[in-house]
């Protein structure tokens, strides 16, 4: 069994498996499954990455200073969604 994450954009609970681990250097977000450091989970889902961004979730879920950069998210979203896809 999968521990239940939940998503700091749709707030929902999903198992780890359906859900991208994201982290943290301080200045921006960026994915990353063994990445040290505390992690925040995600939807690998546009919408849910624009809720997060809305409610400025990323600093309070990562407990770093505000702001986060998360330009780079987007598009390693993409990456990841297209890679699932493919499997
Ligand atoms: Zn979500």
């Amino acid at each position: 069994m999968s521990p239940m994450r939940t998503c700091v954009g749709c707030r929902e609970r999903s198992p780890d498996s359906e859900l991208l681990r994201c982290t943290s250097d301080g200045k921006s977000v960026r994915f990353g499954r063994n990445e040290p450091g505390r992690g925040a989970w995600i939807h690998p889902q546009q919408s849910c990455l624009a809720l997060a961004d809305r409610r400025q979730a990323w600093p309070r879920a990562l407990k770093v200073p505000a702001p986060l950069d998360t330009s780079g998210l987007l598009d390693d979203l993409l990456v990841q969604i297209g890679r699932e896809r493919a499997v």
